[in-house]
């Protein structure tokens, strides 16, 4: 059993078939619909993802929580936040990334450097749900990402910018010192 997100890739179609809590993207895919526990069962070839009970938590100004993007536009990214890191613990919030708490410099689309399926890591800004993000610092920013293209993942080449191996596109984003997956 694994701790999945939503969006999270859990199996291609041809793996399994979803009985719960998942579906398959129209690309090949079987993703995750909700916060739960994936369970793959190669044998009967079906996954099942199993929900986590709620838990309320209130975050605490300051610190740092990890999220997967649901939604974006060019002004505001909506940010379902699944871990903090202070408190070592699973949470289940709705946070806000504002397009003024990118970057210092400005910026004319949030889309550029946040997109779906990204998982961030950010800081916490205030103290009562929804809660408001900033992603300015270095060891903030996305940790993984998906290619806008394929949906395959996508890698940080050495000159900076992310490349899907799958179809070779180029994107680029506000990354986090610690980018997880790294061209070699
Ligand atoms: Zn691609």
């Amino acid at each position: 059993m694994s701790f999945v997100v939503p969006g999270e890739v859990l199996a291609t179609e041809e793996e399994a078939i979803p009985i719960r809590g998942a579906y398959i993207d129209g690309k090949g895919y079987i993703r995750s619909t909700i916060i739960g526990l994936a369970t793959l069962d190669r044998y009967k070839k079906n996954i099942d993802v199993k929900p986590l009970v709620k838990r309320e938590l209130t975050l605490k100004p300051n610190s740092i929580v990890e999220g997967l993007v649901t939604s974006a536009s060019d002004e505001v990214a909506i940010v379902k936040i699944y871990s903090t890191q202070d408190q070592n613990t699973r949470v289940e919030a709705v946070g806000l990334l504002h397009i003024s708490q990118i970057t210092s410099e400005y910026i004319t689309s949030l889309l550029d450097y946040v997109r779906p399926g990204d998982i961030v890591k950010a800081r916490v800004l205030n103290s009562t749900p929804p809660y408001l993000l900033s992603i300015k610092e270095p060891s903030t920013g996305v940790l993984t990402a998906q290619c806008s293209n394929c949906g395959g993942t996508l890698y940080l080449h050495q000159a900076g910018y992310l490349v899907c191996k799958s179809c070779g596109r180029q994107e680029k984003r506000k990354l986090a010192v610690g980018y997880l997956y790294v061209l070699r």
